[in-house]
């Protein structure tokens, strides 16, 4: 049976749960415990599929298709393993479970009610997850104290007097805000949240402060006073430069070994952070940085910019520049922008790299399209994801293969060349107004064209599985679209020099196009797929490493032809571009 750890927040949103969460897990992992992490959204959504990025950030896409906070990104990309779909409940899913069961007689007559059946759903539902794990980690979302989280403490309460205290513990993860006019970090919102945890008859057994600078000894003993906590069991969480080094500063704490004694068990090996120590080093003190633009549209907030909707992106360029060796600084432009002023696309000369990301719907769309002429025609290294890759096709049949308005017919649907589509399946859903979980969503394989660019990038890695019925080698990424590069279009464009270097073939034949790429272009390289999602600190993806490599050879070799730096890039190390 596994032993359970619940992951409560007090005070306020956003103050760092989900690290948290992925930092036990990876702590957990390093003492040799089998571990799984479970993500708890109480909103009613049955999943994130239907979010706004900019309401809720970036919808993460697990293998076996589920649509999903991006908090289970954070598990992945510090657990360095799948996690499944299963490992997401929300309030959705439990009460459509609970009301489909009692409109298929399963309650034998009984009146359904909150207490007990929605609580038992929810249990049964961590069980599942959690069962062949030895510890479990279970993040409740929301803060203590909103409405919607209630029946989720009520469970966790429930398992605790099922397995007993030595099987089950709480963190609080609070924040302790200095405000400006008085100076002074304030424990008080923690003791409430601490009281208003009891009011559950939950206690926690940890207290990580988040704080702006390091907690000092006269708030750690108000704590210890007003929460009955000893003060080991206080854990300083100050802010740092990069995430990944939150597992680390908690290890300073001892904080692992401390929870493996609450829980009684002992630590099945020594862990060993000195590979861990050295990535965290090369994101948080870089070598050179390139420079990379994203061209999005899910920017906007009110007043305020939200990076939330890219964030996996963000993550996979550190991930990628980390294992090269260089930093990698991003800056945020907005498509739109280069719709009203053409003239703005003269500031891409100034990056290494651009980076089209996904999207939906036309907002943006031809500003997206002028940056990718633009990047085709100057030689800038350019990555396009999903909609980066269609609009990508788009600018092709257009401007080299001379289809005049060629479009996706998810932007205009009486262009006379649809060159990006909707297969006929995705044509019937959307005409029942089937929205939900019904686009090509998780992992699909590909069969790649040996030659191609892709093709020496995904041998570096080595990431090829072999497909045990027909032998072929083939590469997984995960997906989430509804159209498609349409079949009919695929020999004209090549024969106009664009070259679709990988592509999935479906069970009734049909070949849907993965990759593409420009042969005699330093990187101009689109894929259908999302390699943001199998992307991890310790196992980046390939297409992210050659697009960073690319950007690197960029920085050296305009260094290189206008200033007197012949020595600006230093000896490259194994893994990087020689310049
Ligand atoms: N809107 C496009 C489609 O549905 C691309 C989606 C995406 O970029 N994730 O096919």
């Amino acid at each position: 049976m596994s032993k359970f750890i619940f992951v409560f927040g007090g005070v306020i949103s956003g103050v760092g749960k989900g690290v948290t969460t992925a930092s036990l897990g990876k702590m957990f992992k390093s003492y040799g415990f089998k571990t799984t992490l479970i993500k708890i959204d109480p909103y009613l959504n049955f999943d994130a599929g239907t979010l706004r990025p900019t309401e809720h950030g970036e919808v993460w896409v697990t293998e076996d298709g589920g649509e999903i906070d991006q908090d289970l990104g954070t598990y992945e990309r510090f657990m360095n393993e799948n996690i499944p779909k299963q490992n997401n409940i929300t309030s959705g899913q439990i009460y459509k479970t609970v009301i489909d069961n009692e409109r298929s007689g399963n309650y034998l007559g009984k009146t359904v009610q909150f207490i007990p059946h929605i609580p038992q759903e929810i249990i049964r539902r961590i069980k599942l997850a959690s069962d062949g794990y030895e510890v479990t980690i279970v993040e409740v979302g929301g803060t203590v104290g909103d409405y919607e989280n209630t029946p989720f403490l009520f469970a966790a309460k429930a398992l605790e007097q099922e397995f007993g205290k030595t099987s089950v513990a709480h963190v609080l993860v609070s924040y302790l805000p200095v405000p400006y006019h008085i100076s002074e970090m304030k424990t008080k919102p923690t003791q409430q949240a601490v009281r208003l945890l009891r009011q559950e008859g939950l206690v926690p057994d940890f207290i990580v402060c988040r704080t702006a600078h390091p907690i000092d000894e006269e708030r750690k003993q108000k704590i210890q006073m007003y929460a009955h906590i000893s003060p080991e069991h206080i854990i300083a969480a100050p802010d740092v430069s990069s995430i990944y080094e939150v597992p680390l500063n908690f290890e300073r704490d001892a904080f692992g070994k401390k929870m493996i004694k609450r829980l009684e068990l002992a630590p099945k090996k020594e862990p060993d952070w000195k590979v861990w120590q050295k990535q965290v080093n090369a994101i948080i003190k870089p070598g050179k940085k390139i420079r990379v633009a994203i061209v999005g549209k899910y920017l906007d907030t009110g007043a305020y910019k939200l990076h939330d909707s890219y964030v996996s992106i963000e993550q996979a360029l550190m991930h990628a520049s980390a294992f090269s060796d260089h930093g990698c600084e991003i800056t945020w432009l907005d498509a739109k922008t280069f719709e009203q002023n053409p003239e703005a696309l003269k500031q891409l000369n100034g990056f290494e790299g651009v980076i089209i990301p996904g999207g939906f719907g036309k907002s943006g769309v031809e500003g997206k399209i002028e940056v990718i002429s633009y990047l085709r025609k100057h030689n800038i290294p350019f990555l396009g994801i999903c909609y980066g890759m269609q609009l990508a096709v788009v600018e092709f049949a257009r401007n080299v293969a001379k289809l005049t308005d060629a479009h996706t017919s998810e932007v205009e649907q009486n262009t006379p060349y649809p060159v990006i589509d909707l297969l006929p399946m995705q044509k019937e859903l959307l005409k029942q107004n089937d929205f939900g979980g019904t686009m090509r969503l998780g992992g699909y394989s590909a069969l790649l064209k040996s030659g191609t660019k892709v093709d020496a990038l995904y041998q570096t890695k080595d990431r090829f599985v072999t497909d045990t019925a027909t032998g072929e080698k083939k590469v997984f990424e995960r997906h989430r679209h509804r159209y498609e590069v349409h079949p009919d279009y695929v020999t004209q464009l090549e024969q106009a020099g664009i070259v679709f270097s990988g592509y999935h073939k479906r069970a009734d034949g049909t070949c849907l196009m993965e990759y593409v790429e420009l042969p005699d272009h330093p990187f101009f390289v689109a894929t259908q797929a999302h390699p943001e999602f199998k992307s991890r600190l310790a196992n980046p993806n390939p297409i992210f490493v050659g697009f960073t490599n690319a950007c690197y050879k960029r920085l050296c070799n305009v260094k290189q032809s206008t200033q007197s730096t012949a020595q600006f890039c230093a000896q490259p190390k194994a893994d990087q571009v020689s310049c």
